[in-house]
Parts: C-alpha cells; structure tokens; sequence
C-alpha cells in the first residue's frame, strides 16, 4: 500500500512537531512519525523533568543558605513531590495522549511506528509507505551514548531516561560525564542528600564552557560536597552485590548506582540513509541553510550538529517550515546559539568561547567583571559566586561570544544573546543605561574591562 502525501515528518521531537504542525497549518496534507512519545526527549526524558528536579534542589540550597542572611531554616528533602511532579505534570505518566491529540487538532495525521526512508521523498512505516510530494523532514534525535568501558555494557546503570523515573534515590551514586547533563544531575542528586562522584574523562567539567566557568562549577560542586575527579580513564565496571563498583587510574569508587551521562548517540544508522545517497554510519547530518539535507529532504534538530538544544531544534523546525511553504530568502545563521547549563551557579554562554574566537583567527579583546564585586552580587551574598565574561573582535568592535555565569546567568545571557547576534558595537553597548542594582549591570562593568 502506498499513501500520496505532502510532507512526511520522521521524528517528534520538539522540532518535528512544530514544522509538522506549522505546514499542517499552512493547508499541507502532512504525516507525522514516532516509534515513541510525541514531543521526543525534552518533555519526558530531558529538559522538563531535569528542570523540575534542578528546581526542587535549588531550593533546598536556598534554605540552606537562610543562615546567612535570615535566621535559622531547616529543610527535610523528600523526593516523592518530585517524582510525583515529573509523572503528573510533566509527563502523564510518560502518556503522550496529550500531545498527539493537540498535533492531530492542527491537521497533522501521526503514525506511530519506526520509519525509514525508502528512497527519495519515501518513507515506510511498518509496511506502509508514503510518498510526499513535497519531502521528508527529519528530526529523529539521539540516545544516550554509552562509552565503551569494559564491564559497562553488562551493569544496570541508568542513564537520563532512567532517572527522570525514579521514585526515590540512592544512598549514592557516581556519575559519568561531566558535561551539562552530568553536571546538572549530580548537583540536583546532591542536593537530595545523594553521595555523589562525578567522573570526567577531560581535564575539566563543563569542558565546551569557558575554563573560568569549569572553575567555578567545580568550587560550588566541592562546597556542596560532590566529589569531582577529572582527567581519568575508567578502565574498568563491575556490580555485584547491589553495588557498583570502578576501576580508575589509581583508585576504586563504590557505589549504590552508575548514572552514564557521556553524550548523545544520533539516531541514523536505522533511518535508510543509504537510499537517498546518504552515509546511515554518519554522525550528523550536512544541511544547507535552508535546513535541506538532499533532494526533497530536510534534516532538523540534534542530527544536524549544531547544537543539541530545543531551542536549536525549534528554530531549524521554523526554516524548515518556511522553505517547504516556498518562501525565499529564509537562512540559518548559527552565530549567536545561546546555551545554558542549569546547575547553580548557572552558567550561559552565547556566540565564540575565547579559545574558539582565537583559533578562528580574530584579534580578540576580553572584558571580565566578577559577580560578587557588582553591587547586586555583594547584596545577594550566599550564593552569588559568577561572572560576565565578554569576547570582543578587536578589529570590528563588536561581541563575538560571551559567557554569563551566577544567579539567573541563563537570563542575564538574554542581552548578550541580543548583542552577539544583532552585532551590536560595543560603543553602543557602552553608551545604554543598565538598572541599578541588577546582575545584568555587570555587562557595564565587563564593558569597562574590555582590554
Ligand atoms: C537530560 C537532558 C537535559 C536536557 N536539557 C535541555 C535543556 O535544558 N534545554 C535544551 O534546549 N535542551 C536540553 N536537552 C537537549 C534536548 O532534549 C534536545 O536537544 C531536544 O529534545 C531536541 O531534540 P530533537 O528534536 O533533535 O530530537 P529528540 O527530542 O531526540 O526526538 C527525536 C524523536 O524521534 C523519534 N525517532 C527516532 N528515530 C525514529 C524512527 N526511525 N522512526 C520513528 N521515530 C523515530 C524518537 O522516538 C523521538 O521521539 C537536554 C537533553 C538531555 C538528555
């Protein structure tokens, strides 16, 4: 059997959704595929639950900083209204009834099941194909990535998708991976009162982030008392007696649960790449500016490599939108990709990190202004360590990259964002009026130290 259609969208994520919905919209005849939950990883897996959790153990933080500032507080965490609040708010039971109807409701017809394309602008579903006139859009995301360290692959440890489910935590648990996912899962673990080892291949957590911002998770990771190891090589895993248990370079760490947090594995080996002329053993894919991957194809969100953000997918979701709808002149421009890492400190970067500004080749000039030493930085004391870090091409005066770390550093990020992407000269930066006393007036002071 085979069905005529406009547009087949292979994978729901965050991005699927909305360019199947916004051509759907537009009066396209649009099929929608998922082998699993409408919505894709953020809303179940991902951002929503890891926020609910950060969320809950940001709080605990603050009670624990009242000493400080407001008397006496003592907090008892209890993880059940957080599962609770994943499972019926988040998640519905990990029930995606809701959003398939709200996809059905803009016109879109869903399909679930595993779909390959099958050659150009076909794609089969369970025996079914569909031919769409116009193309496939995919969108079909990652899995954890699990690294392969001896003994790891015959363990029950979690990864993200597994402890967004818990009902209640472990005595303790180490960490693999130190990057955003790690980083913000062991500190909302600690927080919990978890016994937490984070374990780092790389000289540094954070290590995409600012050296500067490594530096300063690691100190509040250690005042919080989560052990953070880095530069070592894992060269064994073993469990046995309900206990995990890892071979490093010079010690064995023990622990009631291993939560693998070691990067994103893009779902393309089993999608008929090679129909199309494409490599199925690629780790991204190519696009053009339009999103278009081949002829009547366009790929969309973490496959695409350009980072693995919602926000990224979302924005892809809406070129690629534009470009089925026949509108000209619509391109992607990845020079101000705003990224924030949820720990606390929070830590936002946007545009060119310093190294990756230098190795391009710019003459670089760096402003640095340390939280603290802002007026609202010394009001807000306990728990106010960060800092704004500005990276200026020297020659054409303008912000290239920044990184915004402290409380809210994702929204004070928000102008930086603005600036990086619109280009806006530093001369013009320097001459507005930042409120007093805000964490955002430390891009004044940062400004100042431009050198
Ligand atoms: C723990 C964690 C926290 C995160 N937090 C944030 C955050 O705070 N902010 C942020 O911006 N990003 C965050 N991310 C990243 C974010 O989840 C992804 O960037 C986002 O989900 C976009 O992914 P996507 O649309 O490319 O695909 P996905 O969300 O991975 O969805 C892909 C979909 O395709 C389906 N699929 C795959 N292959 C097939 C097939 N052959 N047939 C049918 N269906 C298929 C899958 O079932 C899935 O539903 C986080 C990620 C993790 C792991």
């Amino acid at each position: 059997m085979s069905q005529e259609v406009d547009v087949v969208v292979l994978g729901m994520g965050p991005g699927g959704e909305a360019v199947a919905t916004q051509a759907a919209q537009a009066g396209l005849d649009v099929v929608a595929v998922d082998q699993h939950l409408v919505g894709g990883e953020c809303p179940y897996y991902a951002c929503i639950p890891s926020k609910m959790m950060i969320r809950a153990g940001n709080v605990l933080a603050e009670t624990r900083r009242v000493s400080d500032l407001a008397g006496a507080s003592t907090a008892t965490p209890d993880w059940a209204p957080v599962a609770e609040r994943i499972d019926v708010e988040a998640t519905t039971g990990w029930n995606d009834q809701i959003a398939v109807d709200r996809l059905e409701d803009s016109g879109v017809t869903f399909v679930r099941g595993h779909g390959r394309l099958d050659g150009e602008r076909t794609v089969t579903v369970d025996g079914e194909t569909y031919v769409a006139s116009k193309g496939v859009v995919l969108n079909t995301g990652t899995q954890p990535s699990v690294p392969p360290i001896p003994g790891l692959a015959d363990t029950p440890y979690w990864t993200n998708r597994d402890v967004v489910k818990l009902k209640e935590l472990p005595g303790s648990m180490i960490v693999i991976g130190g990057g955003a996912v790690g980083a913000e899962l062991c500190q909302a673990f600690a927080r919990f009162g978890v016994e937490v080892t984070l374990v780092e291949v790389a000289d540094r957590i954070l290590a995409v982030e600012e050296p500067e911002a490594s530096k300063l998770i690691t100190e509040a990771f250690g005042s919080e008392g989560i052990q953070v190891l880095v530069g070592v090589e894992i060269s064994q895993v073993e469990y046995a007696d309900g206990h995990f248990s890892l071979t490093l370079d010079e010690q064995t760490l023990r622990a009631d649960k291993l939560l693998v947090a070691a990067g994103r594995r893009t779902n393309l080996a089993d999608i008929g790449l090679e129909t199309v002329g494409l490599d199925p053993g690629a780790k991204s894919l190519d696009t053009d500016v339009r999103m278009r991957a081949g002829e009547g194809l366009w790929a969309i969100g973490d496959i695409t490599g350009k980072g693995a953000f919602t926000h990224v997918s979302m924005y892809q979701a809406a070129i690629a939108a534009r470009d089925i709808l026949g509108e000209e002149g619509v391109e992607a421009d990845y020079r101000a990709v705003p990224r924030v890492t949820f720990t606390d400190p929070e830590v936002g970067s946007v545009g060119l990190t310093e190294q990756q500004a230098r190795d391009a080749g710019i003459s670089v000039r760096i402003g640095v202004a340390q939280v603290p030493s802002s007026a609202r930085g010394w009001i807000h004391k306990a728990g106010n360590e960060g800092f704004i870090k500005l990276i200026e091409d020297a020659d054409r005066q303008v912000l290239v990259g920044a990184a915004s770390a402290g409380p809210h550093g994702g929204e004070v990020l928000s102008a930086l964002a603005v600036a990086v992407h619109a280009a806006v000269p530093t001369s013009t930066l320097r001459s507005m009026i930042y409120a007093y006393p805000t964490f955002h007036r430390g891009i004044e002071d940062a400004l100042n130290a431009l050198d």
